[in-house]
């Protein structure tokens, strides 16, 4: 083990790459910025260093191209990835199935069984696996370590992620809950138990990941013991664009009565429902506007995708039978006073008592939104995926 501190994080998706450089000494965010719209005629770099932004307008044919233009973009600032202060490369991997529970690092063999758990993940692993064959091109030597959305939820017992359907055909086929988020559960978790100024082994929250993807846990002392999202991230609460929870007899009616095949009842239920589904938007802010000039499409979507938070959050009360908090996070979570409001008021019953004057303050530092007097407390704690990532890379670097 050297004294390089800085994890690089790469998030892969289809068409794009997000990155930070993060210096794990201080947790400085040396550098961020996101290749968009790889693979199509006119592509976008946008980089930051410091006081230094960026924008390059340039195709990139692939994801070779990308991360090239990106360790460029790096190199210009002397950050680049011949720097011997880069301690690792840390990839959110988004499907670990139940091999991957842990930070694990990537060698071919490992690349070989991310290659294998594709069919559960088939829109978000292959880009994955892209960004680290990329990656380990680029820098051979360099520790690349995976981070997994599902890791955070293997500590589900059986009970929880288990569902009711024949247990021959489930387990051959690899049909269970997963749970997806799971770097910001973990990281919510925990942050909101240092807000509360207690040990995460002794604090029960409930994380609300509001994003445009969707997703509940309940975590008793820092453990996962229930998520929301299940096989895939369609599963749990309305989303931007996907419907959450429905009779699984809706997709044989639509297949048997209007004649949809399984690929176009995928990306209706995927694509095509949740808040755009019901108004035609899938923005929080358009739909509190709609809202506001009475318009009965978006007030009924908002009613909805509220109704569905507030089961979950009820539900899981049941599970966890002691709840310390009630944690907000993501693009709604963060920002959408409305929803808070919707969700987190009127539930005295639960000992919830939201402070709508906490709650309408804006910030972008973790904060309590409850009465002092609220038994529980209801917290608004900005998700750090990246930052959370490079710990967990980190970390692992230390052990070995
Ligand atoms: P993801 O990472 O899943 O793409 P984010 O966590 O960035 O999503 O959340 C994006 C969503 O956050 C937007 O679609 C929008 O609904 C919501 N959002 C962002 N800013 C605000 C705001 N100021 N008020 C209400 N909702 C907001």
């Amino acid at each position: 083990m050297n004294d390089a501190t800085r994890v690089l994080v790469l998030n892969s998706g289809s068409s794009s790459v997000k990155y930070q450089l993060i210096d794990m000494a201080g947790g400085d965010r040396l550098a961020t910025g996101l290749v968009e719209r790889i693979g199509e005629p006119a592509g976008a770099l946008v980089h930051r260093a410091g006081d230094a932004r960026r924008t390059v307008e340039e195709r990139y044919p692939d994801h070779t191209a990308a991360l090239k233009a990106v360790a460029e973009e790096l190199r210009r600032d002397g950050l680049g990835l011949d720097s011997p202060e880069l301690a690792a490369i840390g990839h959110r991997v988004v499907h670990g199935g139940t091999r991957f529970t842990q930070p694990t690092r990537i060698d071919d063999a490992v690349l070989e069984a991310l290659r294998g758990l594709v069919p559960l993940a088939p829109l978000h692993n292959p880009a994955n696996i892209t960004g680290i064959e990329v990656a380990r091109a680029l820098r051979p030597d360099l520790p690349q370590i995976a981070v997994f959305d599902t890791a955070f939820h293997a500590t589900m017992p059986e009970h929880a992620w288990r569902y009711a359907i024949d247990k021959e055909t489930a387990d051959a086929n690899s049909v269970r809950r997963y749970g997806f988020h799971g770097t910001s559960h973990e990281y919510v978790s925990r942050r909101t138990a240092e807000l509360l100024g207690r040990a995460p082994e002794s604090v029960n929250v409930i994380v609300l990941h509001l994003g445009n993807g969707a997703s509940a846990s309940a975590v008793r002392g820092g453990v996962c013991v229930d998520t929301s999202m299940g096989l895939t991230p369609l599963e749990g609460l309305v989303m931007g664009t996907r419907s959450g929870d429905l009779d699984p007899a809706v997709i044989f009616h639509l297949h048997r009565e209007a004649g949809l095949g399984v690929d176009e009842i995928d990306a209706l239920l995927n694509r095509r429902s949740g808040l755009i589904g019901l108004c035609g938007a899938n923005d929080m802010r358009e739909i509190a506007r709609r809202m506001g000039e009475g318009d009965a499409d978006a007030q009924l979507a908002f009613d909805i995708y509220v109704h569905r938070l507030k089961k979950y959050v009820g539900s899981y009360f049941a599970v966890l039978g002691r709840v310390d908090a009630v944690a907000f996070t993501a693009g709604v979570g963060e920002n959408s006073i409305a929803v808070r409001e919707a969700v987190a008021g009127r539930l005295s019953v639960l000992g919830i008592e939201l402070d709508s004057v906490r709650n309408g303050v804006r910030g972008d530092s973790p904060r309590l939104v409850s009465a002092p007097t609220s038994r529980v407390a209801v917290a608004v704690v900005p998700t750090d995926e990246e930052y959370e990532i490079a710990r967990q890379a980190f970390a692992l670097l230390r052990q070995d």
